[in-house]
Order: C-alpha cells, then sequence, then structure tokens
C-alpha cells in the first residue's frame, strides 16, 4: 500500500492487496487452522521465529487485513482485533498493568469502562483513579504515583461528550515516563487521529462508527510504536518471557513490541479475538467509514443547532456547536466535524425524556450509539445504570439526559420527528 495515499483511499484500498487472479474483495477464511509441510515450520511459528498463521484464537488472515487498515488508518505500526471493545481496553491495559499498579483515567469515560476499572480491575488489585479531564496538567500531576502505568480517556466521551485535551494528557503521561491510551471511538480516526497529538495506542469499540450498521460488536487496538517500552517502568518488555523460551519482545519486535505482546501473550491466554465473518462485516462498515463521517457530522450540527434554539430544552452538548465549552478544543482536535452524538437535557426533568423519547417515530429507542439510524438513549436509566449518583454527577450525566445519536437519514426528516416529540411531549 502506498503510504501518500489519503486516509479516504485507504478505506478501500489498505490491508488487503490481491494479486493476480485473487478475489477482489478479501474472502472469509472460515478456518480455525492452518497446513504445513513440516513440524519445524510448526515449531518456528510456536518459537515467533516464522511469521504465518497457526490458529484462529491467534491470527486470521480476514481479521490480519482489517487490522493492517485499522493500523494504516489510525497511522499505527500494527494493530490487534478484538471480539469486543471491552476486550480492547481490558487487554490494552492488562499488557502493561499487573496487580499492585495504578491507572489516571478521565472521569468522563463509557460506563462499561467506569465499571471495568471500578470493579474487575479492583479485584486484580489494579488501582484507577478517576480524574476531571479539564483539570489544568498542574492539578493533574498530583495524582501520579510511583506506580502509575499508564493514562486513559476517550476523545470525545461516551455520553458526556467532553472533548479530551489529548496534547495536555500526553504531556502527563510521558512526563512520567508512562504512556497515553486513548479511546477513540467516538472520532474514528476519520475526524481525530490520536497518535499526531502524542497518544500512544489507540482502542476503540468497532461496534459504533467503524461498523456502523449495527450488527457485528468488535474492538481494535492499534500501537503507535512511539512509546519506549525500555524506560525501565515496564520489565514485562525487557525481561525473558519464558513461555516462549525466553523471548524477549523489545529486543526481538522493536517498535511492535507492544502489540505483538498482547497478541502472542494475551489474546493466547485470554482468547477474545474475533470470527473471520465478524472481521469480513467490519471492513464493509470500514470501507464507506469516511463518507459516513462526513455526513454524521453535517447532520448532528444541525440538529443540534435546532435544539439549541428550542425553548424546550434546558441544555444542549455538541462539541461542534459555537458556544459549547468544548468548542475550542473541537476546532484543535475535530477539524473534519464533532461526530454524531449530541447530549440534551430536556426541559422537564427524567419523566419529561421519557414522555419525549416515547412520542419519537423515526428516531429509535436502542441501546446502541453509532448507528446509521438516528437513534436516543437515556444513559441514567441503561448503560450508566450500575453508576452512583456521585458517580454520574463526575461523568457528567444527569436525570434528564438524553442521548441522541444523529443517523444518516435526510436531516429534515430527524429535525421534524424531534419537532413534533417536543410538542406533544410538553
Ligand atoms: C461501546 C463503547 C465501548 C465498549 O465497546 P463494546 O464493543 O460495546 O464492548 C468502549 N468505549 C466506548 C467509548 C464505547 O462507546
Amino acid at each position: 500500500m502506498k503510504k501518500n495515499y489519503k486516509i479516504e483511499t485507504q478505506c478501500l484500498h489498505a490491508g488487503y492487496e490481491p494479486k493476480n487472479g485473487e478475489p477482489g474483495v478479501m474472502p472469509i477464511v472460515q478456518s480455525t487452522t492452518y497446513r504445513y509441510d513440516s513440524t519445524q515450520q510448526i515449531g518456528d511459528l510456536f518459537d515467533l521465529k516464522a511469521e504465518g498463521h497457526m490458529y484462529s484464537r491467534l491470527s486470521n488472515p480476514t481479521v490480519d487485513a482489517v487490522e493492517k487498515k485499522i493500523a494504516a488508518l489510525e497511522g499505527g505500526v500494527g494493530a490487534l482485533c478484538t471480539s469486543s471493545g471491552q476486550a480492547a481496553t481490558l487487554l490494552s491495559l492488562l499488557n502493561i498493568v499487573k496487580p499492585g499498579d495504578h491507572i489516571i483515567s478521565a472521569s468522563t469515560i463509557y460506563g462499561g469502562t467506569v465499571n471495568l476499572f471500578m470493579v474487575n480491575f479492583k479485584r486484580l488489585g489494579i488501582e484507577v483513579d478517576l480524574v476531571n479531564p479539564d483539570l489544568p496538567l498542574e492539578e493533574l500531576q498530583k495524582y501520579v504515583k510511583e506506580n502509575t502505568k499508564a493514562v486513559f480517556g476517550e476523545t470525545i466521551a461516551n455520553p458526556a461528550l467532553t472533548v479530551l485535551d489529548i496534547e495536555k494528557m500526553a504531556e502527563l503521561a510521558h512526563s512520567n515516563n508512562v504512556p497515553l491510551i486513548m479511546d477513540n471511538t467516538f472520532a474514528t480516526p476519520m475526524l481525530c487521529r490520536p497518535f499526531e497529538f502524542g497518544a500512544d495506542i489507540v482502542v476503540h469499540s468497532t461496534t459504533k462508527y467503524m461498523d456502523g450498521h449495527a450488527t457485528t460488536v468488535g474492538g481494535v487496538i492499534v500501537d503507535s510504536g512511539n512509546f519506549d517500552w525500555t524506560n525501565g517502568k515496564f520489565e514485562e518488555f525487557t525481561v525473558p518471557d519464558d513461555s516462549y523460551h525466553g523471548l524477549v519482545y523489545s529486543e526481538q519486535f522493536g517498535k511492535a513490541a507492544y502489540i505483538v505482546k498482547a497478541r502472542v501473550q494475551l489474546m493466547r491466554d485470554y482468547g477474545t479475538y474475533p470470527s473471520a465473518l465478524a472481521a469480513f462485516i467490519l471492513n464493509l462498515g470500514l470501507e464507506t467509514l469516511h463518507v459516513r463521517m462526513e455526513r454524521y457530522c453535517q447532520n448532528a450540527l444541525k440538529v443540534a443547532k435546532f435544539l439549541d434554539e428550542h425553548p424546550e430544552i434546558e441544555s444542549i452538548n455538541y462539541p461542534g456547536l459555537e458556544g459549547s465549552k468544548y468548542y475550542e478544543l473541537s476546532q484543535k482536535y475535530l477539524k473534519k466535524g464533532a461526530s454524531g452524538v449530541i447530549a440534551v437535557e430536556v426541559k422537564g426533568g427524567k419523566e419529561r425524556a421519557a414522555r419525549f423519547m416515547d412520542a419519537l417515530n423515526l428516531v429509535i429507542k436502542e441501546v446502541h450509539v453509532a448507528d446509521i439510524r438516528t437513534c436516543i438513549l437515556h444513559p441514567a436509566s441503561s448503560t450508566h445504570r450500575q453508576l452512583t449518583d456521585e458517580q454520574l454527577a463526575n461523568a457528567g450525566i444527569g436525570g434528564g439526559l438524553v442521548r441522541l445519536s444523529v443517523g444518516i437519514e435526510n436531516v429534515d426528516d430527524i429535525i421534524a420527528d424531534l419537532a413534533n416529540a417536543l410538542e406533544v411531549s410538553r
């Protein structure tokens, strides 16, 4: 793949380059296994001396093509697909933290990630401090401890829609010799490429905009290749791995040490690899990602402007709207648009929000976001139901807040449906 192709072209052509007479589209390689002529060749695969597929829990040609495409889109050295976004976040961190370690995370993150950090990481003895990402760097530095191993945040937070100051968080991470891991789900590489602002690792729930069609749960981890794992803080990269006859990841794999280790050590043991079919479907979504993201952004901005001026709306948060608290950050980090999700607080609190939602005809009530179809959700009673009131407040979620995910229908139809529901739910 020629490196100088523009990102839109990469959506279509990166990852799979068929040779003479081969299928034009990467086929679904529905096989768990791969045949070899000799035991020696298989032995070399197990020793990581040779490249090749051995078993579809570790790699598969269809998934591999998608991994290469996403790595190209983000500008990374490699990617690892996972069976869900949750699995991507989980493995991205377990690859570098162990019991007794500490993570600093923005408090405005996906509710499932809050659960992962506060329930199961706690159980594993991994401590996470959820911090207000809008604090100045000096204040954030106070959370750093001797055992801090990573800084984590979301480009555009789900559902609070805070825009992270990526350069500030990268500074926080790098001044303490730890990596910045960014969940880039809502922005996608079409709107923001966090590596360009200093992030080291990117994760996605591909379930959202990347798949786009609301068909397939999945995730991905992408490695920038920029972090120095030999800085003394991450011995798992410099000390021999006995489960591979004493292999040292940083020596053998250089810039790709992180993503290779995630695959051959963590994926081997945790087994959250996607199926070839899931990857094939994800690829169909990726092929039109650039076209869809443009339309989501256009539609969402029009809907946001309509809601902003509506008398029945208490407050609105869309980072692309002038006057939004995050407008300036969005102008810096989201130059091509602020994605498709809008948070609105309808006047009349929780009950009114429910009446409003029930009065919608076109807009779908579902537990999803980033569907091609416009959909709506009430976080406090669904995705964020497990959180305490304090955690809800920290995540920026009020009782009457609804999360509107604007799709790619004709925007006039979306606005008419919202206008009608606001009227009849008064
Ligand atoms: C949905 C989501 C996740 C979790 O992804 P799944 O694919 O549902 O496991 C993680 N981060 C963000 C920002 C999300 O929106």
